[in-house]
């Protein structure tokens, strides 16, 4: 149905050729990471080799996939490509808009009513373009993907952090923003930093509580939410063929959660053994005849001290069961250990809910192992204390779990299941009584904990944990219960205790679905219309961005000096404005209300020229398009830090913004600027941020001569009549100066295809 098995072939016919000529190049046995990366650079085979953490690298990834909040804009852009269909295999994916309330059937019904014009709007994009479509209901994206198109020594990106999960099946999966995304679907090479490398060697075997999941727990606990930030993590060692490939999946999901690029796997048994399970015999059989390049070189795992930047060894037969957070997932605690921490920092021990499944762990194995505490939990009469839900990651595992009578199990103890969706990850919980803002304790397999994620409400302590370890917990109702020593007393008034949890890596008799849930898209998508009403609050088309005049900007007024940091949420917010992300205009109402103004020190408050008033900064915004009259933003260091999300330069694009002019830039905000066709610069005299002021106009003066390396001059004219000239650096090479004349990136693209 749904995977490409042509492309991987493709993918396979090359990778020798090219992983023998990196091998050369670089002139040492190379990891699996290295042999991935090299073998999907844009200019096929390498001519070069990369300076890891260093060296911005051109990459040809194999497949994009988008979920709904993330794909509205994403696809919205791509439609000005001017392509008739994508360039690389591309699915979409409709899980983030489901809100768990009720039931799966119930909350879906709700969804769809609720959702229906975003749902329809993807749906028929993706017809039109060539893009597979899960709809409502199928399953959570990183499940799907893992299920139907990841494949060893593959590369792809997707517009979730989370992409990353596919690395369970040997894959190098990154999370970008859309911009990229469409980058990579019109047909453009992929830009990324050749990521430096962490190894984990893991020793020894999992068992008894001991689940994949205390793996990444642990890793968090070592590594810290930053630990990982700019390389890739690759898993070898004994430990590392033992374990599923879902469990695999797990581990790297979890990657994101230490800001790792990614993280990954070599090719083994367990990777052969779920491919088969999921229709994928060819892709096995493909995969089989170039297995040596689908993991590192044999000399690299006997000394990796060499070959990798840092090296962790984590022995699993020693491993126990963590929870992590609250508040935070690196905050690991041993279970041991639990029952002493909670009372020394006063969370509360009584546990109101455990929420399993989410695309971190929802596999069969994960519910298996579950559901096996479920049933013991009915024989010994142990009725659980917490409330229990469970969040299947695809109709696959639902239907197949149902079959095999596990949610009939679990209906014993009174869970409730909720859709094949994010629902409780994403704070799509309508949980009853979370606006009292009680302080209360919940458990969850899910990967992120923060404040207010799970049901908004900030007095909410998450802790991570794997299934079976929450299901342990729920039923005990008791955050300090440990499943290995404690005993719990039955309806009977009698001492029990739970057993080890045992399950299946696959279904005993196979996967089963009735309807997965895909829509294929239409053979020839030219006559498939695209509706949008011009009404809708939630989707809008876009208009392109008007290409550059070829005159200097002269007279554009100071829109904001923003003080200290000014990351992407501040540029532009997400919470209620998530809503708003497929409708520019609306969600412009949202620019920069986060950044505080330097000459008042408060947020969404700045001057109008033309009026003298104060107003938020989106109407001031506003009144100065309405006029006629560039802006300009001025800005701190690692101005844009944060996500990758487009919509922090498109907003200041639609709003009139002509320049942003910073001490440094976030890099990534810094590109986005580029491909939207605005000037993103920063001071070449840093303490020229400190000439600006409230009611400044800038005039640029050299603009005509825009060139690579070249520098550019402004004449900053003060209130009273005085000027400073100050000189300002850019990074745009040749081509980047070709999408600020265009208006934007994807002008350029559309005009190349015209
Ligand atoms: Fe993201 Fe949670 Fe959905 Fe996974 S289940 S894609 S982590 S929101």
């Amino acid at each position: 149905m749904a995977f490409d098995i042509e492309m991987i072939k493709k993918v396979y016919a090359t990778m020798a050729e090219r992983v023998d000529k990196a091998r050369e190049l670089v002139g040492r046995p190379l990891t699996l990471s290295e042999k991935i990366l090299y073998s999907h650079l844009w200019e096929g085979t390498p001519s070069q080799a990369f300076t890891r953490g260093k060296d911005y690298v051109d990459f040809a990834p194999d497949r994009v996939a988008c979920q709904d909040a993330t794909a509205q804009m994403a696809l919205l852009q791509f439609m000005h490509a001017g392509k008739p269909k994508v360039a690389v295999p591309t699915t979409v994916h409709c899980d983030h808009l489901i809100q768990a309330k009720v039931d799966a059937k119930t909350d879906l019904k709700r969804a769809k009513e609720q959702s229906n014009e975003v749902f329809d709007f993807l749906s028929s994009v993706s017809n039109k373009y060539g893009i597979g479509f899960w709809k409502p209901g199928a399953g959570i994206i990183h499940q799907v993907v893992l299920e139907n198109y990841a494949f060893p020594g593959g590369m792809m990106i997707g517009t979730d952090s989370h992409t990353v999960n596919a690395g369970g099946l040997g894959m190098l999966a990154i999370g970008v923003g859309g911009a990229d995304a469409v980058d990579v679907m019109s047909g453009m090479a992929w830009e990324l930093k050749f990521p430096k490398l962490i190894g984990i060697k893991l020793t020894g075997k999992l068992s008894g509580w001991t689940a994949p999941k205390d793996i990444i727990l642990k890793v968090a606990g070592i590594l810290t939410v930053k630990g990982g930030t700019g390389a890739i993590i690759e898993y070898f060692g004994e430990g590392a063929t033992a374990m599923s490939c879902t469990g695999k999946g797990t581990i790297c999901n979890m990657g994101a959660e230490v800001g790792a690029t990614t993280s990954t796997f070599g090719y083994d048994e367990s990777m052969d053994r779920y491919l088969r399970a999921t229709s994928r015999a060819d892709v096995a059989d493909e995969a089989a005849k170039v297995a040596d390049y689908l993991t590192a070189d044999s000399e690299v795992y006997e000394n990796p001290e060499q070959y990798f930047d840092q090296v962790i060894e984590i022995n699993l037969s020693e491993l126990e069961p963590h929870l992590n957070g609250p508040f935070t997932p690196d905050l690991a605690t041993p279970i041991s250990k639990m029952k002493e921490e909670a009372i020394k920092n006063d969370w509360p021990l009584n546990i109101q809910v455990g929420l399993i499944g989410s695309c971190t762990n929802s596999s069969y194995e994960d519910i298996s192992r579950s559901v096996s505490l479920a049933k013991q939990a009915a024989e010994k009469k142990l009725k659980p204390k917490s409330k229990f839900t469970i969040t299947p990651g695809s109709e696959l595992v639902r239907y197949t779990i149902e079959r095999d009578g596990f949610i009939d199990t679990f209906d014993k103890i009174g869970a409730t299941v909720f859709a094949n969706a994010c629902g409780p990850c994403i704070g799509m919980w309508d949980r009853e009584g979370s606006e009292k803002e009680e302080r209360n304790t919940i458990v969850h397999s899910f990967n992120r904990n923060f404040s207010k994620r799970a049901d908004g409400n900030p007095n909410t302590l998450a802790f991570v944990g794997s299934p079976e370890m929450v299901t342990a917990l729920a039923i005990a109702g008791d955050l300090g219960f440990n499943p290995i020593t404690d005993k719990l007393i039955n309806e009977d008034g009698e001492e029990v205790m739970l057993d080890e949890p045992t399950g299946w890596e696959l279904p005993p008799d196979g996967f089963a679905v009735d309807d997965a849930g895909f829509q294929a898209p239409a053979e020839d998508g030219s006559g498939v219309q695209v509706v949008v009403s011009p009404e809708s609050e939630r989707l809008q088309l876009l208009e392109p961005f008007a290409p550059w005049d070829g005159k200097n900007i002269m007279g554009a007024k100071l829109l904001i000096k923003a003080f200290g940091k000014c990351t992407t949420d501040h540029i532009s917010m997400a919470g209620p404005w998530l809503r708003f992300r497929g409708h520019l205009d609306n969600i412009s109402n949202n620019m920069l209300i986060g950044g505080v103004n330097a000459y008042n020190m408060k947020t969404n408050s700045v001057k109008n020229q033309l009026t003298g008033d104060y107003d938020a900064v989106p109407n001031v915004a506003r009144a100065y398009k309405a006029a006629n009259v560039p802006s300009i933003v001025v800005g701190d260091h690692n101005y844009g830090e944060g996500s990758s999300r487009e919509h922090a330069a498109m907003e200041p694009r639609h709003l009139g913004v002509r320049a942003v002019l910073v001490k440094s830039f976030a890099r990534i905000h810094e590109t986005n600027l580029k491909k939207q066709g605005m000037l993103a610069l920063t001071f070449a005299n840093e303490a020229d941020y400190d000439k600006i002021q409230e009611n400044d106009t800038f005039n640029f003066i050299d603009l005509t001569e825009f060139a690579p390396g070249k520098q550019l001059t402004l004449e900053v004219v003060h209130a009273d009549g005085t000027k400073d000239v100050i000189t300002a650096n850019h990074s745009y090479n040749e081509g980047q100066i070709g999408w600020f004349n265009a208006g934007s990136a994807l002008n350029l693209i559309a005009a190349a295809n015209k």
